[in-house]
């Protein structure tokens, strides 16, 4: 599988990606057509991820294709914190479909290709993906946290 574009050039891209991806956009890893999930519909309005998707609400996006968008963490706890998010709005893992396979694959692979922008690979980093009031979820569009700089705290929990 060929690797994603560099973010920074997908960054720059986020122009003609949203709202709304063009018809016949190519996946970013395998080059081929795909089918846009955005996440479009009035039951979403008021996810501030998805206002951050459509441009109607400001993020320090870093790398965006037709499956996923990362951008940093308004309130980081660590040097690095970005955070992944599938375009499509999915609640939480609970909501996950079998059709989102694709989106959140995807996730680990922007989580790595970040990771070693980011100059974390050797040290390493923490992905983390909260679900539900006790996983400690607070904003109800599954996202992954890619949190590094430091060494994280153990045990979690
Ligand atoms: P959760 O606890 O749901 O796993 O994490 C949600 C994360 O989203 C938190 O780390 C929080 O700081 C971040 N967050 C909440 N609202 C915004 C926002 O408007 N913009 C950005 N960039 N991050 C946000
Ligand atoms: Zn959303």
């Amino acid at each position: 599988m060929a690797r994603p574009p560099a973010a920074t050039k997908l960054a720059s891209r986020r122009s003609y990606l949203f709202p709304g991806i063009p018809p016949g956009q190519t996946d970013a890893c395998t080059g081929t057509a795909v089918q846009t999930q955005i996440c479009t519909n009035d039951e979403m309005s008021n996810c501030i991820f998805c206002k951050i998707l459509k441009g109607e609400a400001p993020a320090k996006i870093v790398y965006q294709d037709e499956l996923v968008t990362a951008f940093h963490d308004i309130h980081p706890v660590a040097p690095t914190h970005i955070l992944i998010i599938p375009n499509k709005h999915i609640a939480s893992v609970n909501q996950v479909e079998p059709e989102d396979e694709p989106a959140l694959g995807r996730l680990f692979i922007v989580a790595q290709r970040l990771a070693a922008q980011e100059g974390l690979q050797t040290d390493g980093y923490r992905l983390i993906v909260n679900t539900g009031a006790h996983g400690g979820q607070i904003v109800s569009h599954l996202h992954m946290h890619l949190l590094g700089g430091q060494r994280m705290k153990y045990p979690i929990g």
